[in-house]
């Protein structure tokens, strides 16, 4: 908040009484230091703190911190009467957080705030000019400005950031009658930052103490995690590189992480190096220096946070009662959880299927697919012949079929017959050749380049914890 060139746009409802008509205006203000707006912005009640990013989240960390009070007036104390009057009607505006849950509207999460019906849809009629409600997410927060007064709620005005760059602001008009919305985006830059570090705890206090965002150095774990573990493989003295892009905003605020462009991991003696690169056919993964994709094998749990709740092998069937051999492995998760590709692939089947429910089966190569059952829903627009890739979201944990709860059932299948997924480790044979490897062994020199020239500015940062 202190950095300079602080920016902060401010919606201000300016009264034409001479005609009769409420014009808005949006002005842009550039606010060096705390000046007088800036100061009573920060001193009226609960408005400083809206959108305040959460410590440690660098999504967070946006624009939206530095913005102007949702409410027009509630800052204010000169506002006009319409105003003072639709902020103030028997009581302190309250701010109040409400966060969107599963299965939640727009309209029921106003009603569970006690916002009266007709205020409510007045809002999301507005909102819906500029966002469409539907598209809210689970866990988006939302900032609710009312006023309580004998036994009523007013709502003054609501406000939310779908993104770390984008914040909309619904707020009453000067009547204090309808609502209006606000959409306000920034702008931002991308810049490239390298990073290396040397290794004396943890990964991430050693890029903590290079200054790498948290999440780019969760790009970067999932990078290796294929081959590295993390737990055991790394040891003091051990290093990172890391080229990666920052979004930032025309105050050098960072909005969020772009792209890895470059990772590199040098365990003892042995350093490995990964490269992003764009095929000519719009494909996009890493790569070795020799041009081999890093995906190896299948995931092993394509279901976040999910335990194994059934392995493989013969077990006494939960539903029929007798032992038969169970084909696959049961992730026990809730439902709607999101289930994972396994990998690269096309989806070969898709629909229901007898015992199975909802179910998905997706082709990787001439030899291996994998199958998920009992869905609750597919990924939307997914249809057959589709490709896919790794980790791609392709439905949700359900308990359609023969199911005694919300469980995903996988199967890795090889020439059409159920193995163990947890024996297998298939190569996906994807190395660059010819043409495309000559294209990437030129990407490669350019982003050796760009690190070398980034990272001749900083530091070999070393942290240690005391
Ligand atoms: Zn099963």
């Amino acid at each position: 908040m202190q950095s300079k060139g602080l920016i902060l746009f401010a919606i201000l409802v300016v009264n034409a009484l001479a005609t009769g008509l409420a014009v808005v205006h949006m002005w842009q203000i550039k606010v060096t230091g705390l000046d007088r707006l800036g100061a009573m912005i920060a001193e009226a009640p609960g408005v400083s703190d809206w959108f305040t990013p959460r410590p440690g989240d660098p999504a967070a960390a946006d624009a939206v911190a530095a913005a102007d009070p949702v409410v027009p007036g509630a800052a204010d104390s000169d506002t006009p009467d319409g105003l003072a009057d639709a902020g103030n009607a028997g009581g302190a505006p309250i701010d109040r957080a409400v966060v969107v849950r599963r299965g939640d509207t727009l309209m029921g999460l106003l009603l569970r705030a006690e916002v009266p019906r007709h205020q409510a849809h007045g809002a999301i009629t507005a909102l819906a000019e500029v966002f469409d409600p539907r598209q809210l997410q689970i866990g988006q927060r939302l900032r609710l400005k009312l006023v309580r007064s004998g036994g009523e709620t007013r709502l003054i005005g609501l406000e939310l950031a779908p993104n770390s760059l984008r914040r909309i602001a619904v707020a009453r008009d000067l009547a204090g009658e309808r609502f209006v919305a606000r959409d306000q985006e920034r702008a931002v830059t991308t810049r490239l930052a390298a990073a290396r570090a040397e290794i004396t705890s943890s990964l991430f206090e050693a890029g903590a103490g290079a200054e790498v965002p948290q999440a780019a150095m969760v790009g970067l774990l999932r990078l290796f995690a294929y081959e590295v573990d993390f737990q055991r493989d790394l040891h003091e003295g051990d290093r990172f590189e890391l080229l990666y892009e920052r979004l930032e905003t025309d105050d050098g605020t960072l909005a969020r992480i772009g792209d890895i462009q470059f990772a590199a991991l040098t365990l003892g003696d042995v350093r490995r190096a990964v490269y992003r690169f764009e095929r000519s056919d719009g494909r996009t993964d890493f790569y070795t220096p020799e041009g081999e994709s890093i995906r190896k094998s299948l995931l092993r749990t394509p279901v976040d946070g999910a335990r194994i709740s059934s392995g493989y092998g013969m077990r006494r069937h939960p539903i029929l009662g007798y032992s038969r051999m169970h084909k696959g492995i049961d992730f026990a998760a809730p439902t709607g959880t999101p289930i994972f590709a396994a990998g690269d692939g096309v989806v070969e089947l898709i629909g229901r299927r007898g015992s199975y429910g909802h179910y998905i089966r997706l082709r990787h190569n001439a030899e291996v697919s994998t199958a998920y059952a009992h869905m609750s829903r597919y990924a939307k627009g997914l249809r057959r012949g589709n490709r896919v890739s790794q980790g791609q979201v392709i439905g949700y944990v359900g308990s359609t079929g023969r199911s005694t709860g919300p469980h995903l059932h996988y199967e890795v299948l090889r020439n059409g017959r159920q193995i163990n997924p947890l024996s297998i480790d298939l190569p996906t044979g994807d190395k660059l050749t010819g043409r495309t490897l000559q294209a990437f062994r030129t990407r490669v020199e350019e982003i050796d380049r760009a690190f070398a020239t980034s990272a001749a500015s900083i530091q070999l940062a070393q942290f240690t914890p005391e």
